[in-house]
């Protein structure tokens, strides 16, 4: 809002200049050709008093006007002007009571002119009084209007941060890795109104990767999978930036719309960062030249340190996770993880009709490996077990550590025949991998037992059970055999 600003005019109180000037000329004009016209115009001296009287009382209005108008000086000067012209009137008809109509004539103009500024004093007091309260409600609508303006940016700035914090919790909310880059990716745009499109780079071993994409309008197709030069930048100098003319920005003069691909008038980019471990780069684009300001920039770096914070959470509980669901010494899912995927695998044999079969594989004559070689040579071969157990997993199959020296595997959708052939080849490729133990060649085998799905059961329990039935067959039979019916 703009304050009007009022204003008292001199037009309002007194006439303007232009109409000062064109009442004196005709005033003058009257005068002077009513004076000639009494000497030398067609009355002649016909009519010289009654001309005499009108061009006095004329001269009075002159003098009036110039007095009140042009000040006391224009007024004294006006008033001798005048009464040498009438006195010089006066002498030339000698007439001496027309010579004293000038004195009459000054009289009455000095009494008009003393009514007249009688009443302008007040007047102009008031006038002036009324100027200064003018003036007064002037500064104070425009104190009015800068405070308004001072709350409206007070307001816009509150709900922005109301609206990071609200961020801050939907942040906190997820430690999905994608979904929080989608939280991410939406609040930059949420935040700044301005931004048609936002792109999520995430660090890795090679540099950056772009991981998320978000545009106003329709699809964005980005080419720089890897980031351009303005990403690098910041990665570089781990810094924000915002360039607000990027056409212009001698920065980065190979940046074109043409090599974007896409309008881009403005880009305000943000390095990720967390305890000094440069995480990646998000960077917000607007078509419009001078789109994105320093204000944006500075709310989508606390976005971005927001951001940091909850993707190393993220990663950490990823990583957290991945521990907790394998096994230390060999990689295998432990028990738990194993039997979660066991059951998962049960739901969709169920609505597929196709069957599967599940392993249990202990080591022969572990124990004697320990005590001969140490335990360290124990846990050497329980990694290889692991590694040729990892080697023959397909799409889909499950391979764990059951506990000390016992495996379980997992063929999905495999029939009766396939998972024997398949157990066969297991067995075989261990007993035939030769390892070396303290610089001896040690040969190990396994036994097997092998249950299938759904003829054995269709509870996980129950089908192990099965399984270590047959693998204690398989020890009772000699060991480094594969047992799967009885
Ligand atoms: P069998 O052929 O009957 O299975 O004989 P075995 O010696 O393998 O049988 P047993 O179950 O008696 O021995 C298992 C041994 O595995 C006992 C334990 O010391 C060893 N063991 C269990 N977990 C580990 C481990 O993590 N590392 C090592 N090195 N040894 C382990
Ligand atoms: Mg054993
Ligand atoms: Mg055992």
């Amino acid at each position: 809002m703009t304050a009007p600003n009022l204003e008292i005019s001199g037009a309002s109180i007194h006439a303007t200049a232009a109409q000062k000037k064109r009442i004196l000329f005709f005033t003058a004009v009257i005068f002077l050709l009513i004076l000639f016209s009494s000497r030398i115009g067609p009355w002649g001296p016909l009519l010289p008093k009654a001309v005499l009287f009108w061009s006095a009382h004329l001269s009075l209005l002159l003098l009036f006007i110039s007095f009140a108008w042009y000040g006391p000086v224009w007024g004294v000067l006006t008033l001798l002007g005048t009464l040498a012209i009438l006195l010089m009137v006066g002498l030339a008809s000698r007439d001496w009571l027309m010579f004293a109509l000038p004195f009459q004539a000054a009289l009455l103009g000095a009494i008009a002119y003393w009514g007249v500024e009688q009443h302008r004093k007040p007047y102009q007091e008031t006038s002036v009084a009324l100027e200064k309260q003018l003036q007064e409600v002037n500064s104070l609508q425009s104190d009015l209007a800068h405070l308004e303006e001072l709350h409206r940016g007070s307001v816009q700035r509150l709900s922005r941060y109301q609206h990071l914090r609200r961020i801050a919790n939907a942040l906190n909310l997820t430690l999905d890795t994608e979904a929080l880059l989608e939280v991410i990716v939406q609040s930059s745009s949420e935040l700044v109104k301005n931004a048609d499109h936002v792109l999520l780079y995430l660090a890795d071993d090679k540099g950056l990767e772009l991981r998320k994409v978000w545009r106003r309008a329709g699809t964005l197709t980005i080419k720089a999978k890897r980031g351009d030069a303005l990403d690098q930048w910041v990665m570089r100098h781990a810094q924000p930036l915002l360039a607000e003319e990027l056409r212009h920005d001698f920065r980065f003069p190979e940046i074109t719309p043409e090599l974007l691909e896409r309008p881009c008038g403005a880009v305000l980019a943000v390095p990720l960062v967390s305890e000094h471990r440069f995480l990646g780069v998000l960077r917000l684009e607007s078509v419009q030249e001078r789109g994105l300001f320093s204000d944006d920039l500075r709310l989508i770096r606390i976005l971005g340190d927001l951001a940091s914070l909850s993707i190393e959470n993220g990663t950490l509980y990823e990583r957290m996770a991945q521990l907790a669901m394998t096994d230390d010494l060999t990689g295998l899912m432990v028990r738990e993880q194993f039997l979660k995927q066991f059951k998962q695998e049960i739901l969709n044999s169920q609505k597929t009709q196709k069957p599967f079969a599940v392993l249990l594989i202990d080591m022969d004559h572990f124990k004697s490996y320990n005590d001969r070689f140490g335990h360290s040579a124990g846990d050497k071969l329980l990694k290889q077990i692991a590694r040729i157990l990892n080697n023959f997993r397909r799409p889909g199959d499950a391979a764990g550590r059951y506990g000390g020296e016992e495996f379980v595997s997992l063929f999905c959708q495999t029939d009766r025949d396939e998972a024997i052939k398949r157990a066969e080849n297991i067995r075989e490729r261990i007993a035939s991998t030769p390892i070396e133990l303290r610089r001896e060649v040690a040969q190990v085998s396994v036994s097997i037992g092998v249950a299938f799905y759904p003829e054995d059961g269709t509870d996980p329990m129950v089908l192990l059970g099965a399984a270590d039935k047959r693998l204690y067959q398989a020890k009772a039979q000699g060991r480094n055999r594969v047992c799967h019916s009885g």
